[in-house]
Protein backbone atom coordinates (compact mmCIF):
# COMPACT_ATOMS: atom_id res chain seq x y z
CA UNK A 1 0.00 0.00 0.00
CA UNK A 2 2.95 2.40 0.54
CA UNK A 3 3.93 3.18 -3.08
CA UNK A 4 0.42 4.03 -3.99
CA UNK A 5 0.31 7.05 -0.70
CA UNK A 6 3.39 7.84 -2.20
CA UNK A 7 2.50 8.37 -5.32
CA UNK A 8 -0.62 10.31 -4.87
CA UNK A 9 1.58 12.70 -2.66
CA UNK A 10 3.79 13.16 -5.37
CA UNK A 11 1.17 13.80 -8.56
CA UNK A 12 -1.95 15.17 -5.95
CA UNK A 13 -3.04 17.56 -9.17
CA UNK A 14 -2.05 15.09 -12.20
CA UNK A 15 -5.18 14.59 -14.31
CA UNK A 16 -4.52 11.29 -15.25
CA UNK A 17 -3.32 10.27 -12.10
CA UNK A 18 -4.33 6.44 -12.32
CA UNK A 19 -1.28 6.06 -15.38
CA UNK A 20 0.98 8.06 -13.10
CA UNK A 21 0.55 6.02 -10.34
CA UNK A 22 1.01 2.38 -12.48
CA UNK A 23 4.06 3.84 -13.85
CA UNK A 24 5.24 4.95 -10.36
CA UNK A 25 4.58 1.24 -9.13
CA UNK A 26 6.30 0.29 -11.95
CA UNK A 27 9.39 1.84 -10.92
CA UNK A 28 9.30 1.51 -7.33
CA UNK A 29 9.28 -2.15 -7.45
CA UNK A 30 11.81 -1.85 -10.53
CA UNK A 31 13.79 -0.69 -7.97
CA UNK A 32 12.87 -2.52 -5.40
CA UNK A 33 14.04 -5.96 -7.18
CA UNK A 34 17.24 -3.90 -8.39
CA UNK A 35 18.06 -3.55 -4.37
CA UNK A 36 16.57 -7.14 -4.19
CA UNK A 37 18.78 -8.70 -6.66
CA UNK A 38 21.93 -5.89 -5.26
CA UNK A 39 21.73 -7.89 -1.68
CA UNK A 40 21.52 -11.42 -3.05
CA UNK A 41 24.94 -10.70 -5.45
CA UNK A 42 26.69 -9.24 -2.65
CA UNK A 43 25.81 -12.60 -0.80
CA UNK A 44 26.84 -14.83 -3.11
CA UNK A 45 30.23 -13.03 -3.35
CA UNK A 46 30.79 -13.43 -0.35
CA UNK A 47 29.61 -16.75 0.71
CA UNK A 48 31.59 -18.13 -1.95
CA UNK A 49 34.91 -17.25 -0.62
CA UNK A 50 33.86 -17.78 2.85
CA UNK A 51 32.54 -21.23 2.18
CA UNK A 52 35.98 -22.20 0.39
CA UNK A 53 37.65 -20.79 3.59
CA UNK A 54 35.16 -22.89 6.06
CA UNK A 55 36.76 -25.81 3.81
CA UNK A 56 40.32 -25.53 4.55
CA UNK A 57 40.18 -24.33 8.62
CA UNK A 58 38.01 -27.58 8.61
CA UNK A 59 40.39 -30.05 6.81
CA UNK A 60 43.42 -28.48 9.04
CA UNK A 61 41.55 -28.99 11.84
CA UNK A 62 40.97 -32.81 11.04
CA UNK A 63 43.78 -34.23 9.04
CA UNK A 64 47.47 -34.33 10.25
CA UNK A 65 49.51 -31.83 7.91
CA UNK A 66 53.19 -31.46 7.10
CA UNK A 67 54.59 -28.10 7.19
CA UNK A 68 54.73 -27.90 3.60
CA UNK A 69 51.04 -28.78 3.78
CA UNK A 70 49.79 -26.25 5.99
CA UNK A 71 51.79 -23.20 3.93
CA UNK A 72 50.14 -24.41 0.93
CA UNK A 73 46.73 -24.24 2.61
CA UNK A 74 47.70 -21.31 4.25
CA UNK A 75 48.14 -19.54 0.70
CA UNK A 76 45.17 -20.51 -0.19
CA UNK A 77 42.97 -19.17 2.75
CA UNK A 78 44.90 -16.28 2.24
CA UNK A 79 44.13 -15.81 -1.54
CA UNK A 80 39.99 -16.42 -0.06
CA UNK A 81 40.22 -13.68 2.47
CA UNK A 82 41.87 -10.78 0.01
CA UNK A 83 39.33 -11.82 -2.22
CA UNK A 84 36.88 -10.95 0.30
CA UNK A 85 38.60 -7.82 1.20
CA UNK A 86 39.14 -6.52 -3.02
CA UNK A 87 34.87 -7.10 -2.62
CA UNK A 88 34.32 -5.34 0.29
CA UNK A 89 36.61 -2.47 -0.48
CA UNK A 90 34.92 -2.07 -3.94
CA UNK A 91 31.45 -2.23 -2.25
CA UNK A 92 32.28 0.50 0.14
CA UNK A 93 33.69 2.36 -2.41
CA UNK A 94 30.71 1.92 -4.99
CA UNK A 95 28.35 2.92 -2.15
CA UNK A 96 30.26 6.57 -1.09
CA UNK A 97 29.94 7.18 -4.96
CA UNK A 98 26.64 6.86 -5.19
CA UNK A 99 25.72 8.31 -2.09
CA UNK A 100 27.48 11.64 -1.89
CA UNK A 101 28.28 14.28 -4.87
CA UNK A 102 32.21 15.12 -5.88
CA UNK A 103 33.62 17.12 -2.70
CA UNK A 104 34.12 21.20 -3.69
CA UNK A 105 37.73 22.52 -4.09
CA UNK A 106 39.02 19.93 -6.52
CA UNK A 107 42.39 18.72 -6.56
CA UNK A 108 44.83 19.19 -9.58
CA UNK A 109 45.36 15.70 -10.60
CA UNK A 110 49.28 15.17 -12.37
CA UNK A 111 48.31 12.55 -14.87
CA UNK A 112 52.17 11.96 -15.36
CA UNK A 113 52.39 10.45 -11.49
CA UNK A 114 48.88 9.42 -11.93
CA UNK A 115 49.90 7.28 -15.00
CA UNK A 116 53.54 5.87 -13.59
CA UNK A 117 51.49 4.31 -10.77
CA UNK A 118 48.88 2.57 -12.92
CA UNK A 119 51.86 1.81 -15.36
CA UNK A 120 53.93 -0.25 -12.75
CA UNK A 121 50.13 -1.78 -11.11
CA UNK A 122 49.48 -2.92 -14.70
CA UNK A 123 53.49 -4.49 -15.64
CA UNK A 124 53.24 -5.84 -11.96
CA UNK A 125 49.93 -7.68 -12.50
CA UNK A 126 50.87 -8.95 -16.03
CA UNK A 127 53.88 -10.77 -14.80
CA UNK A 128 51.53 -12.42 -11.84
CA UNK A 129 48.88 -13.70 -14.72
CA UNK A 130 51.83 -14.85 -17.24
CA UNK A 131 54.91 -16.03 -14.76
CA UNK A 132 56.34 -17.92 -18.09
CA UNK A 133 57.61 -14.54 -19.57
CA UNK A 134 56.72 -10.80 -21.11
CA UNK A 135 53.48 -12.27 -22.76
CA UNK A 136 51.80 -9.05 -23.37
CA UNK A 137 52.82 -6.08 -25.31
CA UNK A 138 51.67 -2.57 -22.44
CA UNK A 139 52.35 0.27 -24.30
CA UNK A 140 51.94 3.73 -22.34
CA UNK A 141 51.76 6.95 -24.47
CA UNK A 142 54.05 10.01 -22.84
CA UNK A 143 51.53 11.38 -20.91
CA UNK A 144 49.30 14.57 -21.21
CA UNK A 145 50.41 17.90 -21.23
CA UNK A 146 47.37 18.96 -19.14
CA UNK A 147 45.99 18.37 -15.80
CA UNK A 148 42.47 17.33 -14.10
CA UNK A 149 40.42 19.07 -11.29
CA UNK A 150 38.78 16.08 -9.31
CA UNK A 151 39.27 13.55 -6.93
CA UNK A 152 43.06 11.87 -7.38
CA UNK A 153 41.76 8.53 -5.42
CA UNK A 154 38.84 8.31 -7.51
CA UNK A 155 40.07 9.06 -10.87
CA UNK A 156 43.31 6.24 -9.60
CA UNK A 157 41.10 3.90 -9.32
CA UNK A 158 38.73 5.01 -12.63
CA UNK A 159 42.05 4.21 -14.65
CA UNK A 160 42.91 1.58 -12.96
CA UNK A 161 40.05 -0.54 -13.13
CA UNK A 162 40.22 -0.01 -17.11
CA UNK A 163 43.90 -0.99 -17.35
CA UNK A 164 43.94 -4.23 -15.06
CA UNK A 165 40.91 -5.29 -16.74
CA UNK A 166 42.81 -5.06 -20.47
CA UNK A 167 45.58 -7.00 -18.68
CA UNK A 168 43.13 -9.35 -17.19
CA UNK A 169 40.83 -10.21 -20.13
CA UNK A 170 43.68 -9.96 -22.88
CA UNK A 171 45.33 -13.37 -23.92
CA UNK A 172 48.87 -13.81 -24.19
CA UNK A 173 50.02 -12.66 -27.22
CA UNK A 174 47.89 -9.93 -26.78
CA UNK A 175 48.48 -5.95 -26.61
CA UNK A 176 47.28 -3.42 -24.28
CA UNK A 177 47.97 0.38 -25.07
CA UNK A 178 46.85 3.41 -23.03
CA UNK A 179 46.84 7.51 -24.17
CA UNK A 180 45.31 10.09 -23.35
CA UNK A 181 43.97 12.33 -26.05
CA UNK A 182 42.28 15.68 -26.60
CA UNK A 183 38.48 15.13 -28.67
CA UNK A 184 36.75 17.64 -30.01
CA UNK A 185 34.73 19.78 -28.96
CA UNK A 186 36.13 20.42 -25.89
CA UNK A 187 36.59 16.91 -24.43
CA UNK A 188 39.39 14.79 -23.02
CA UNK A 189 39.99 11.29 -23.04
CA UNK A 190 41.83 8.35 -21.41
CA UNK A 191 41.51 5.28 -23.80
CA UNK A 192 42.94 1.97 -22.83
CA UNK A 193 42.30 -0.19 -26.04
CA UNK A 194 43.28 -3.98 -25.67
CA UNK A 195 43.22 -7.47 -28.46
CA UNK A 196 41.25 -9.16 -26.05
CA UNK A 197 38.62 -11.14 -26.85
CA UNK A 198 35.75 -8.06 -27.45
CA UNK A 199 32.19 -7.69 -25.83
CA UNK A 200 29.30 -8.66 -28.11
CA UNK A 201 26.35 -6.11 -29.05
CA UNK A 202 24.04 -7.47 -26.85
CA UNK A 203 26.42 -7.37 -23.47
CA UNK A 204 27.67 -3.69 -24.38
CA UNK A 205 24.37 -1.76 -23.14
CA UNK A 206 24.84 -3.23 -19.74
CA UNK A 207 28.74 -2.88 -19.51
CA UNK A 208 28.89 -0.29 -16.02
CA UNK A 209 25.84 -2.23 -14.16
CA UNK A 210 27.59 -3.87 -10.94
CA UNK A 211 28.41 -7.69 -11.07
CA UNK A 212 26.97 -7.26 -14.70
CA UNK A 213 29.72 -9.96 -16.06
CA UNK A 214 30.56 -10.99 -19.78
CA UNK A 215 32.55 -14.21 -19.04
CA UNK A 216 31.84 -15.13 -14.95
CA UNK A 217 34.62 -17.79 -14.85
CA UNK A 218 37.11 -15.46 -16.22
CA UNK A 219 36.56 -12.50 -14.51
CA UNK A 220 36.59 -14.69 -10.85
CA UNK A 221 39.93 -16.55 -11.72
CA UNK A 222 41.56 -13.14 -12.40
CA UNK A 223 40.21 -11.87 -9.09
CA UNK A 224 37.75 -9.35 -10.52
CA UNK A 225 34.70 -8.59 -8.14
CA UNK A 226 32.27 -7.84 -11.08
CA UNK A 227 32.13 -4.18 -9.59
CA UNK A 228 35.09 -2.25 -11.55
CA UNK A 229 33.02 -1.14 -14.35
CA UNK A 230 30.91 0.13 -11.96
CA UNK A 231 33.28 2.13 -10.14
CA UNK A 232 34.75 3.87 -13.58
CA UNK A 233 31.29 4.43 -14.71
CA UNK A 234 30.45 6.42 -11.30
CA UNK A 235 33.71 8.04 -11.08
CA UNK A 236 33.88 9.53 -14.75
CA UNK A 237 29.80 11.04 -14.37
CA UNK A 238 31.06 12.45 -11.15
CA UNK A 239 33.65 14.17 -13.12
CA UNK A 240 31.05 15.69 -15.70
CA UNK A 241 32.20 13.12 -18.00
CA UNK A 242 31.40 8.97 -19.39
CA UNK A 243 32.80 6.02 -19.48
CA UNK A 244 32.33 4.89 -23.56
CA UNK A 245 32.96 1.29 -24.39
CA UNK A 246 33.81 0.35 -28.08
CA UNK A 247 34.04 -3.23 -29.26
CA UNK A 248 34.27 -6.03 -31.69
CA UNK A 249 34.29 -9.56 -30.37
CA UNK A 250 37.66 -11.15 -31.76
CA UNK A 251 39.13 -8.34 -32.28
CA UNK A 252 39.13 -6.19 -28.81
CA UNK A 253 38.23 -3.47 -27.16
CA UNK A 254 38.55 0.44 -26.05
CA UNK A 255 37.24 1.44 -23.07
CA UNK A 256 37.56 5.02 -22.29
CA UNK A 257 37.04 8.23 -19.55
CA UNK A 258 35.60 10.56 -20.93
CA UNK A 259 36.09 13.90 -19.18
CA UNK A 260 34.86 17.55 -20.27
CA UNK A 261 36.99 20.75 -20.97
CA UNK A 262 36.05 22.21 -17.95
CA UNK A 263 37.78 19.55 -15.77
CA UNK A 264 40.96 20.20 -17.70
CA UNK A 265 44.14 22.49 -16.59
CA UNK A 266 47.50 23.40 -17.24
CA UNK A 267 50.16 20.75 -15.96
CA UNK A 268 51.31 22.17 -12.76
CA UNK A 269 54.98 22.24 -14.37
CA UNK A 270 53.12 25.18 -15.98
CA UNK A 271 53.10 23.19 -19.69
CA UNK A 272 50.02 22.22 -21.68
CA UNK A 273 46.64 23.34 -21.83
CA UNK A 274 45.52 27.15 -20.28
CA UNK A 275 42.88 26.77 -17.78
CA UNK A 276 39.79 27.53 -19.18
P1 LIG B 1 35.19 -7.85 -13.27
O1 LIG B 1 35.71 -7.75 -11.90
O2 LIG B 1 34.30 -9.03 -13.50
O3 LIG B 1 36.24 -7.69 -14.31
P2 LIG B 1 34.23 -5.28 -14.21
O4 LIG B 1 33.10 -4.43 -13.73
O5 LIG B 1 35.58 -4.68 -14.20
O6 LIG B 1 34.16 -6.61 -13.37
O7 LIG B 1 33.90 -5.75 -15.70
C1 LIG B 1 32.61 -6.30 -15.98
C2 LIG B 1 32.70 -7.34 -17.09
O8 LIG B 1 33.02 -6.69 -18.33
C3 LIG B 1 33.80 -8.37 -16.89
O9 LIG B 1 33.36 -9.43 -16.08
C4 LIG B 1 34.12 -8.80 -18.30
O10 LIG B 1 33.22 -9.82 -18.71
C5 LIG B 1 33.83 -7.55 -19.12
N1 LIG B 1 35.08 -6.82 -19.46
C6 LIG B 1 35.62 -5.78 -18.77
N2 LIG B 1 36.74 -5.33 -19.37
C7 LIG B 1 36.92 -6.10 -20.47
C8 LIG B 1 37.89 -6.13 -21.53
N3 LIG B 1 38.92 -5.27 -21.55
N4 LIG B 1 37.73 -7.06 -22.52
C9 LIG B 1 36.69 -7.92 -22.48
N5 LIG B 1 35.74 -7.95 -21.52
C10 LIG B 1 35.85 -7.05 -20.52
Amino acid sequence: ARPVKLSVQIHPYADNYKLLLSQDITALSQAEAMRRDFVANVSHEIRTPLTVLAGFVETMQSLPLSDAERTHYLALMAAQSERMQTLVNDLLMLSRLEGSPLPDGHELVDLAALMAECEAEARGLSELLHPEGEAQRLQFDPPPAFALAGSRGELRSAASNLINNAVRYTPAGGSIRVFWEELLPGQVRLAVTDTGPGIAPEHISRIGERFYRVDRSRSRESGGTGLGLAIAKHVAQRHGGELSVVSEVGKGSTFALVFPASRVRAASDGSGLAAP
